[in-house]
């Protein structure tokens, strides 16, 4: 088999079908498809479709609970605690945050919590949503599923890839959306990496003796001794705090837990979210909010090139421009990512055609 390109109609469809034969109504289906397509639309494959045959497997586990919504945990007005129980992020997130928006807009902020969560995808996703209707939106995020990053200064793993994401609504611009995992680089990204035969940089991994290496599989295939190697965090002890804090407000302030334990093959991956949303209209510094922010990236993009760059770029461009260019282009989904989908689909019954 070899690397498919495919518009982002079709693969949604093909996606929405085994997700189907998974056990999700159609519209859970649609909307799990659609997002996980939009996650490779903006460049980040490590969140798209490649995560099928895994949610497969976490439904087939019982993991992931297909039709499954948000229940109230607490309701204070503007502090929110939610739980997921299981069921899809792409599903449970939207919920939370359709929520937590409406007493934003209502109360000028919000902070809310949602636990238990399967798999969230891309958190920019959430912090779109709430750009889109003028909203701050600030996201940190803990993952329970394999202990795959090193604390700095250890060397194994011991917690997962912690996101954190702010998107701030710029008044004349478009959104700054930062949204970024706090090891290195994203787990997903050395599966690619990894599928697609590739080495990766020195400073991302550590094998499972602890020893740097340009290897993704040691994060992926186990190696002797059934042990795994680690991703390092990025900026070295300041990326290593950023994903505490993620595993302290995303993991154990929204009762979701952190991690603590020795790894099992379960195909499941639990996320926990602490969102804080703000509605800037609110604060009464809309003029000096519109004139210095504007006044602040006219700046930065005023600054030469650095050398192998050609502009300074602000953070959600990057995804931006990605998606101009795969809905023009089609989406590639390498062979084997493609034959893990195929394989996915049969699992549960269902033929790709
Ligand atoms: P990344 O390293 O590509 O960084 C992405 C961020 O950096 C984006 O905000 C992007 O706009 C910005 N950026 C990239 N190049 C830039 C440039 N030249 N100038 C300015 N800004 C620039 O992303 P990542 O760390 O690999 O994370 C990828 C995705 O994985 C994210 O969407 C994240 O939410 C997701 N993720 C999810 C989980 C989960 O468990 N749900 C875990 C980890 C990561």
């Amino acid at each position: 088999m070899s690397d498919i390109t495919v518009n982002a109609e079709q693969l949604t469809q093909s996606v929405q079908q085994v997700l189907q034969a998974a056990g999700s109504s159609v519209t859970e289906a649609h909307q799990v498809a659609a997002n996980l397509v939009m996650a490779n639309l903006s460049g980040h494959d490590s969140h798209g479709v490649g995560m099928l045959p895994r949610y497969v497997d976490a439904v087939l586990e019982g993991g992931l609970q297909p039709n499954t919504g948000i229940k109230f945990i607490m309701d204070l007005g503007t502090m929110l605690t939610l739980d997921a129980q299981r069921g899809y992020g792409q599903v449970t997130g939207v919920q939370a945050m359709e929520l937590g928006m409406a007493r934003a807009k209502q109360h000028g902020s919000c902070i809310m919590t949602l636990a238990n969560s399967h798999h969230l995808g891309r958190i920019g996703h959430f912090a779109e949503m709430a750009v889109a209707q003028g909203l701050i939106s600030i996201h940190f995020v803990n993952v329970l599923s394999r202990p795959v990053v090193a604390p700095w200064g250890g060397g194994d793993g011991r917690f997962g890839t912690n996101p954190c994401c702010i998107g701030i609504p710029l008044p004349g611009e478009a959104p700054f959306l930062l949204d970024f995992a706090t090891s290195r680089v994203a787990q997903g990204k050395m599966r690619v990496a990894h599928n697609k035969g590739q080495r990766v940089p020195e400073g991302y991994l550590i094998d499972e003796q602890g020893r740097p290496t340009t290897d993704p599989g040691v994060v992926v295939v186990p190696q002797p001794g059934g042990m795994l190697g680690a991703l390092m965090t990025f900026g070295e002890h300041k990326g290593y705090g950023m994903a505490m804090a993620c595993e302290l407000l995303g993991g154990a302030l929204s009762g979701g837990g952190t991690w603590h334990r020795q790894a099992d093959n379960a195909r499941a991956v639990l996320n926990s979210m602490l969102t804080i949303l703000i509605d800037p209209a609110k604060l009464g510094t809309a003029d000096a909010f519109a004139a210095e922010s504007k006044a602040f990236i006219d700046w930065l993009r005023q600054s030469p090139p650095g050398a192998g760059f050609d502009h300074v770029q602000i953070a959600g461009e990057p995804e931006r421009a990605a998606r101009v260019a795969r809905e023009r282009d089609g989406i590639v989904v390498d062979a084997s990512t493609w034959q893990e989908i195929v394989d996915a689909g049969r699992k549960v019954g269902h033929v790709i055609a």
